[in-house]
Parts: structure tokens; sequence; C-alpha cells
């Protein structure tokens, strides 16, 4: 049984190994959403879309058994875990509301919080983040690699992503249509979601630590993460290689014109010894790699977006027979154009 009418409000939700906690999880955001009485006017009320990334736990078994009771959670299944970003993009391609609010599984964004994001959003603003007041419950390393983040994104990235933002937030029709039209591949989604412009606003939210398991980003996927973000928005560290081989350049010139005059006019000058040749090799050896490596960083990603995969692979959907997604069930890269029909 699936609802006919295109809700008003729908709450995108990635779950990866999220058993714990999955049941409150859905039980506070209907609480919250029923509180919202959208069904009055004879629209479709909301709907909750569960992402399961491939989950090794109870997830989908849970997921599925709140799809089978009410018809407005619905559930989409990939067949491996695909990440937090593809689970994202996968969502809000499946969401049918005339806004749609992205958040985490893990009751780490307050439910609470939808409601005045609503509120402005029925005030015109068209993206409506939240912005993290505070953050509990978080090492000292990781607040201030998240501070550093934010502000070099601001810095080197060409678009202004809103600092101290994660995912959470609500937009309009308009921003996810815009959204779910992005060809790529490497998604960062909230980059992407600024990119697209439209009437910004944002609404502060305390962070509340986990409800149950444990953050499935670890560093070393927080890097890669940096490390996308930064090569999808911003060809500054390519210009960099530019600038660096220029000045070492004329650098070396300048260097070699001096122990020329040296040589030419200091009486008993002695060249001096290998220590310095060491430590240029050395700092060469190290700027060249780099250079290289930076460079390999956007030829990876040019690589992965001619590959033309799909971004995820979906297995088992529940109450959607009704809603095709866009660019059709496995995100590929071809998006049908997207179909308001199709939504109502
Ligand atoms: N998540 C996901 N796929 C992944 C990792 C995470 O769908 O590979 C989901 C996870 O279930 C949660 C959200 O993404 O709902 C954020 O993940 P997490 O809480 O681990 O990140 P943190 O809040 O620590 O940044
Ligand atoms: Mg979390």
């Amino acid at each position: 049984m699936t609802n006919q009418l295109a809700p008003v409000l729908s709450v995108v939700s990635p779950c990866y190994n999220e058993a714990d906690g999955l049941d409150e999880f859905i039980r506070q955001v209907s609480a919250v959403l029923d509180s919202l009485n959208l069904t009055k006017d004879g629209d479709g009320g909301w709907e909750i879309v569960l992402v399961n990334d491939g989950s090794h736990d109870a997830s989908l078994a849970i997921a599925s058994a709140h799809a089978d009771r009410d018809c407005r959670i619905r559930v989409v299944s990939f067949s491996r875990n695909f990440g937090h970003e593809a689970a994202s993009t996968a969502g809000l391609r499946y969401a049918r509301g005339d806004a749609v609010v992205l958040m985490d599984a893990d009751l780490q964004d307050p439910p609470a919080v939808i409601p005045e994001m609503l509120a402005k959003w029925r005030d015109g603003y068209q993206i409506v983040y939240g912005v993290r007041s505070k953050r509990q419950e978080e090492s000292v390393l990781k607040k201030a690699t998240s501070w550093l983040f934010y502000r070099l994104l601001r810095k080197l990235a060409d678009i202004d992503i809103p600092k101290d933002t994660g995912d959470f937030r609500l937009l309009d029709r308009r921003v996810v249509d815009a959204f779910n039209a992005l060809p790529e591949r490497n998604r960062f989604v909230r980059g992407l979601l600024c990119w697209t412009g439209f009437k910004a606003t944002g609404v502060e939210f305390l962070r509340a630590p986990r409800f149950a398991g444990k953050s499935n980003y670890n560093y070393f996927k927080l890097i890669k993460l940096a490390i996308d973000s930064i090569a999808s928005f911003s060809t500054a560290p390519l210009k960099i290689a530019t600038w660096l081989g220029l000045g070492v350049a004329i650098a070396a010139i300048l260097w070699i014109a001096v122990v020329l005059w040296q040589y030419f006019f200091w009486p008993g000058y002695r060249p001096a010894g290998f220590t310095f040749l060491y430590i240029s090799i050395l700092l060469l050896g190290g700027v060249q790699i780099s250079l290289i490596g930076i460079i390999g960083e956007y030829l990876a990603r040019t690589y992965e977006e001619v590959q033309r995969r799909p971004i995820y692979i979906v297995d088992q959907l529940a109450n959607f027979d009704d809603t095709p997604a866009i660019g059709g069930p496995n995100g590929s890269l071809l998006p049908a154009s997207p179909d308001p029909s199709a939504r109502r």
C-alpha cells in the first residue's frame, strides 16, 4: 500500500549499521512530523525515506518492519555500502516532498528542529541549513580539524559553504530537482547543495551525542572527505603547483646568478659543501611528489567521472511502487529529466 499523493515534507536519512537507534529515530521523527498536522487541506502529509547503505546489522529488517506498518515510511536498500554521500543522493532522488529534510539517522540531528526549519521554508527560504551552535562530546582534535576544514574550504572553494553546517538541512523541491540533475559521481552533498544557489538561511541547533552505536567516520574517511570536497570545488591546489614551480625556478636562477657573481668577484671564494645540496634535493623531491599527488587527485576524479558508473545500486525498495526514482533505480549517471507528474 502506498501513498498516492506527494507528501508536503520528506525526511531523508541514510542509515549504516544504525539498528540500535533506528526504532527510536523513527519514533521521534514520526512524532514530530505528526505534530505538524501536514495532512490538512487534502495534501499528502509526510514521508520518511530511509536509505539503508548496506548495513551489516538489523537496520534493514527494522526499517522494513516499520515500512510494513506505515506506508509513509519508505525504504531504499543498497546492494552494498556505497557511503553516506551516495545514500543522501539516492534519498534525494526518491523523496517526493515539496520540502525535503536531510538528516542523519543517529539522532545527532535533533528532530525537534524540523518545525523551525519548516517555518523558515514557509517564510520563503529554499535552503534552511542546521548550524551547529556547540559541539558536544567531541574530542578537541575533531573540533580543531573541523574548524580548520570549514575555514579552508571557504578560502579555497569558489563557493561559500556556510561554516559549522553539516548535511542536516531542509531543501525546497526546486533545490532538490537542481541537485538531482547534477551529473557528477563525486558527490560532496553539502557543497553541491550550496553551489545550486537559492535563498538560504540557518537555524541553530545543539548537535546531540549519538543515541546508539559509534560514528562511522574515522579520521581516514574525514581526510578523504576533506580532499574530495576541496578538489571538487576548487582548482586552487592546481594553481599552487604553477606558482610554487615558478617561485622555485626564479629562486634557482637568482641563486645561480649569486654563485656566479661570487665566483668571479669574490677573491678566495669556496663553494659550500654538500649539505645544501642534500637539503635542496629533499625539498624539491618533496615538492614534486606532492604536486604529482595533487595532479593525481584531479586525474582520478576525471577518470571516475569518465567511467560513468552509477553512484549506487538499489537492491530492494519498500513502499515505492508508484514512484519511479529520478535517474532510474540505480542512480544512473544519465538522469531522466525530472518528471513532475511522477510525484503526484
Ligand atoms: N552513513 C551511511 N553510510 C556510511 C556511513 C554513514 O549511510 O558509509 C550514515 C549513518 O548511518 C548516519 C549518517 O550517515 O545516519 C552520519 O554518519 P555518522 O553518524 O557515522 O557520522 P558523524 O555524525 O560521526 O559525522
Ligand atoms: Mg553521527
